[in-house]
């Protein structure tokens, strides 16, 4: 399988601090990959990367065959990547429906909007009910669903979900991951950025353990679920 996204070698920063010094990461097309590793340790920042929101100070990123660092954040969207981003970041006063089309203006979506908003609605029934509701008087959960339907909206070719968890009750988290499952069966590739290991670990094929900005650890989730640096490291203080 010839990899969608490529990560080699990545390092970056915030001024002269260096929260990244040495990524590289793989994503085949239609596999789910996990990015585990406690706070503080990478993720959001490998994520800001990708998305453009912070440059790299050295390191490669080709996704679908082009060279992701070279492109703009408008540009990175038009090619397929779609950030659902820590903290669900969704517009409070706006409806649920309207917060989901702000997901399509790209070109590439924009003329499938229609058919991308019946798959979003089938994948959570909950935000059909709440569709006319505005997004900032919905729970967490349903927050956190919006904001991957929006992500979904832009019909990417690689959906990054950095910390669908976060905040959210453990029965929350159940209902917010079986919904990636889905997510996932319909093919779509995913990066996924957690602190709750088990969960992430439910949905991914394979994952990469980071710390202090250096990947340390990368199996297939079998293994991972076995290791002893992990079960140490993160699934006891899930
Ligand atoms: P979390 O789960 O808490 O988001 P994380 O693994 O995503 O953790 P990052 O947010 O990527 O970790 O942080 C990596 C490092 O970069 C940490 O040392 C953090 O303090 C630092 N850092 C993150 N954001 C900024 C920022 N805006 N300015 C300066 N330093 C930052």
């Amino acid at each position: 399988m010839s990899a969608l996204l490529s990560i080699r070698n990545l390092k970056a920063g915030y001024g002269g601090a260096i929260a990244l010094s040495d990524i590289s990461i793989d994503v085949a097309e239609g596999e789910v990959v996990c990015l585990l590793g406690s706070n503080g340790a990478g993720k959001t920042t490998t994520m800001s990367v990708l998305t453009g929101l912070i440059p790299a100070m050295a390191g490669t990123a080709v996704f679908a065959g082009k060279d992701l660092l070279a492109m703009s954040t408008h540009e990175r969207v038009e090619a397929g990547l779609a950030l659902s981003p820590e903290g669900r970041k969704v517009f409070p006063n706006l409806t649920v429906e309207e917060n989901l089309v702000l997901g399509s203006y790209n070109t590439r979506a924009r003329e499938r909007r229609a058919a991308r908003l019946e798959e979003v609605y089938s994948l959570f029934p909950r935000l059909v009910e709440r569709r006319s509701q505005k997004a900032g008087l919905m729970s967490g959960g349903e927050q956190q669903m919006l904001a991957i339907g929006r992500a979904l909206m832009a019909g990417p070719k690689l959906l990054l979900l950095d910390e669908p968890s976060l905040g959210l009750a453990p029965k929350i988290v159940q209902l917010v991951f079986a919904a990636i499952r889905e997510v996932a069966k319909s093919k779509t590739t995913i990066l996924l950025v957690e602190q709750n290991t088990r969960a992430a670990l439910s949905v991914a094929d394979r994952g990469y353990v980071i710390s202090h900005g250096t990947i340390v650890y990368a199996a297939p989730t079998s293994e991972l679920r076995e290791s002893q640096l992990v079960r140490e490291a993160f699934i006891g203080s899930d």
